[in-house]
């Protein structure tokens, strides 16, 4: 069998403005191999979250999906709404920002786990489950986890709540955990423990990671592979060290330029002006009104990713014009 556990092809996803379909994820080609984690790096606004609720197809009804979604070779834009309830919490875990919303405030964390076992393992016993959740809290580093699955999630800190909530995503030994910015809400070192978390839960069960992050630190602490979006398309993807250390695409060098270095008191290099929205989209490459490197054709013509090396790959029209 291949190890491949995400495949996309072409993927693009637009919403329906008035009248308009625009685009907000334009052919989209990215792949995850097994016990691997792609990242996914681009400002708000870039098309990384809606591209990752593509793939579990929790967009809203008007989204239209256009390209190929594979999930273990199994065609995900084929299957219908219950296939896709059975996948989801199952062999693909979903984990969000914001872990409050993913808890029911009325219920004790512990009885949520546990729910969560039972609706997907039929057969096992309200005990069984109890017991399998306690183990859950131990292996995401609970203390006391007796004791914590007996509280509310207001009483549980920021960093406790989204390791629960990492407990109840990983109740059914996913293949493939998604996460939408796990960590942005945490500070930084609760941020620093939930990431070892999932490189230490890797380690172990072998399971693919996706990503979306707009931190570029992030990125670089768990990544094997990072592709940076921006306006939709793919910019630049490939090995974490080639695309942080050897960066071949203007956006991807700006982004970095951008970190504070030491020395510079947190002084940022921002990018001139605004990333688009997917109505102001300009017709060419997304980045061509911020880019100082803009020639005609970058206003007229998106770029495609193109080769750099055989781990690393750009979307330029600099370096289109290199390979012909
Ligand atoms: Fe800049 Fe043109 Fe390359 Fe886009 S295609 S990043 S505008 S040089």
């Amino acid at each position: 069998m291949s190890d491949t556990i995400v495949k996309t092809t072409d993927l693009s996803v637009a919403f329906k403005v008035k009248k308009d379909l625009v685009p907000a994820v334009r052919q989209v080609s990215l792949s995850l191999e097994k016990g691997r984690t792609l990242v996914i790096l681009g400002e708000s606004g870039s098309g990384k979250s809606t591209y990752m609720k593509a793939l579990l197809r929790i967009l809203p009804h008007d989204a239209a999906i256009d390209g190929a979604a594979e999930f273990m070779g199994e065609d995900l834009l084929l299957k219908n709404e219950k296939e896709m309830r059975e996948l989801r919490g199952d062999r693909i875990s979903m984990i969000y920002q914001d872990s409050l919303s993913a808890l029911d405030p009325m219920y004790k964390v512990g009885d949520q786990v546990i729910e969560t076992i039972r609706a997907h393992r039929k057969s096992v016993s309200r005990a069984e489950a109890r017991e399998q959740a306690e183990q859950l809290f131990v292996k995401v580093g609970i203390p006391s986890p007796r004791e914590r699955m007996r509280t509310y999630p207001h009483e549980l800190s920021g960093g406790m709540r989204q390791r629960a909530v990492i407990a109840m995503s990983l109740c059914c030994s996913p293949y493939l955990l998604l996460a939408d910015e796990p960590t942005t809400a945490l500070d930084v070192t609760i941020q620093k423990q939930i990431l070892n978390l999932f490189l230490e839960l890797q380690e172990k069960d072998g399971m693919s990671i996706m990503m979306v992050t707009h931190d570029i630190g992030v990125a670089a602490q768990v990544a094997d592979e990072i592709a940076i979006m921006y306006g939709g398309i793919i910019m630049e993807y490939g090995s974490t060290r080639e695309v942080l250390e050897e960066p071949a695409n203007p956006y991807t060098r700006a982004l970095i330029a951008a970190l504070p270095k030491s020395g510079d008191r947190g002084r940022l290099v921002a990018i001139d002006g605004q990333p688009p929205t997917i109505v102001s989209m300009p017709s060419g490459c997304p980045f061509s009104d911020r880019c100082a490197y803009a020639t005609q054709i970058c206003k007229s013509s998106i770029p495609h990713l193109t080769p750099v090396t055989q781990t690393h790959q750009t979307a330029c029209h600099l370096y289109e014009r290199k390979e012909e």
